[in-house]
């Protein structure tokens, strides 16, 4: 029989598009009927199962899947032991501590003795015990938000990204307790087999983060700056240098990371760079 990979997947929320377009990305052709439990790739060896992330690490310890994509809060709040196999860089939050805004706060101090309300009692308690706080904490399973406001408890720990939420329901953000993005979890006792095949799957991954992070550039350069200029651009082993028509000038391309590109920019403007193109890169294979 062929071996075959499972992953669990969110059914619907906000990973679920993430991770759907993470593997659509790895080149896996998936056909996602709407309201399919389970859907198997066409041309890879992977079967997909869409449930609530709150499942998914407990189907991947007992090997219901091989494989599953959830937020690292939910991972560590269930407290199974499984591997983190990747980061994958997308579903970034925080669990954070927050409180009514109207109220004082300088440590936190200020919340022993009081009701948190949280989805997250684990965290939460791993979280104020380290801290030597001693509150009490009401888990609540959604619309945590809303606790203080209807006098159920005094603050809450909850999700945050942009914190619109928060600021939306009078309350402030005082205490990050953990900082969380999408994880690829595995079972620990693949076979040697499946071992191989989430190999040929994490390359893949890589890939495509990596060319997210990059981007193609290219360039017109004095010849008698080109080596300031490539000195600048490191490229993935080292600059492409063509002549141009006119033959005071050259053409160079590279790759530079985004997250330096603009401070690259200026610097290559600074060196007499023009006609200077960026182009998005579809897969980097290093
Ligand atoms: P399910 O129905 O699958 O149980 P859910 O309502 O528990 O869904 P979502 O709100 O879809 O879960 O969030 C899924 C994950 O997305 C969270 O566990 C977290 O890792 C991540 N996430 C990223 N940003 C946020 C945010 N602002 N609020 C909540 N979760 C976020
Ligand atoms: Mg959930």
């Amino acid at each position: 029989m062929q071996t075959t990979l499972k992953i669990a997947i969110q059914k619907s929320g906000r990973l679920s598009e993430s991770s759907l377009t993470l593997l659509k990305e790895c080149g896996i052709d998936i056909d996602n009927g709407l309201n399919k439990l389970k859907v198997e790739a066409s041309n890879f060896p992977l079967e997909i199962f869409f449930l609530r992330d709150d499942d998914i690490p407990q189907y991947v310890e007992d090997k219901v899947a091989d494989l599953g994509i959830v937020g690292e809060n939910v991972l560590l709040e269930k407290e199974k032991s499984l591997d983190i196999v990747d980061r994958l860089g997308f579903g970034k939050c925080r669990l954070s501590l927050a409180i009514p805004k109207e109220q004082a706060y300088s440590s936190l101090k200020d919340l022993n003795g009081k009701r948190i309300a949280t989805s997250y009692p684990v965290l939460l308690s791993q979280y104020m015990s380290a801290q030597n706080v001693s509150t009490e904490i009401h888990e609540i399973s959604g619309s945590v938000e809303i606790a203080p406001g209807i006098g159920l408890a005094d603050a809450v720990c909850d999700l945050v990204s942009s914190g619109s939420t928060l600021f939306t329901n009078g309350l402030k953000e005082v205490e990050v307790v953990l900082r969380s993005e999408a994880v690829l979890i595995a079972n620990k006792t693949l076979s040697s087999e499946q071992q191989e095949l989430l190999s040929k799957l994490l390359f893949r991954m890589r890939s495509v983060r990596k060319a997210k992070t990059n981007k193609y550039i290219l360039l017109n350069a004095p010849n008698d700056r080109l080596d300031a200029i490539c000195a600048i651009l490191p490229g993935m082993k080292s600059p492409t240098i063509l002549p141009l028509a006119d033959e005071n000038w050259s053409s160079v391309h590279s790759v530079v990371e985004e997250n330096k590109f603009w401070e690259i920019i200026e610097k290559l403007k600074a060196e007499g760079a023009q006609g200077i193109l960026v182009v998005p890169i579809e897969k980097m294979i290093l």
